[in-house]
């Protein structure tokens, strides 16, 4: 475990057991709030109007451009094309745990993305829509479709 995660974990396990220092967070939370409110709100006007795009749909904007900009990214680390038959199209193209798992951990998002994109252990791969959903078949994690075909 890294020593943030540690770290966290040990915040989590205080935060969970003791009430005062649930009452200290949110007091916390609160005072810094309150002394960053001002700044935030100008440095997001800002930012907005640098942006040259309406508020919301600007944000949105950047948003999706980077999740689409990461998932091409995470796509392309592990070949670009479906591991059992080439398929290419990046639209129907998922990223598989090679060795199940799945279940233990997010599967889409930019964390997900930046983590395949970060991984040096070749636990990730890609593969299409299709085989994708007949490897699940395979391992048994579609049930009931999966007992009217056996
Ligand atoms: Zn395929």
């Amino acid at each position: 475990m890294s020593r943030r995660a540690a770290k966290n974990a040990a915040f989590r396990r205080r935060y969970a057991t003791s009430a005062e220092f649930r009452e200290q967070c949110s007091d916390r939370n609160r005072e810094q709030y309150q002394k960053h409110r001002i700044r935030r709100m100008r440095a997001q006007r800002l930012w907005y109007a640098k942006s040259g795009l309406e508020c919301s749909r600007a944000r949105s904007k950047v948003l999706r451009e980077r999740y689409v900009l990461l998932h091409l990214q995470a796509i392309a680390k592990l070949g670009n094309v479906c591991k059992v038959c080439g398929f290419s199209d990046a639209r129907a193209l998922q990223i598989d745990h090679v060795n199940g798992g799945s279940g233990r951990e997010e599967n889409n998002g930019r964390r997900y993305y930046q983590r395949v994109i970060d991984d040096t252990s070749g636990r990730f791969q890609l593969l299409c829509s299709n085989h994708n959903l007949i490897k699940a078949h395979e391992e048994g994690k579609i049930g009931a479709v999966r007992r009217k075909h056996a």
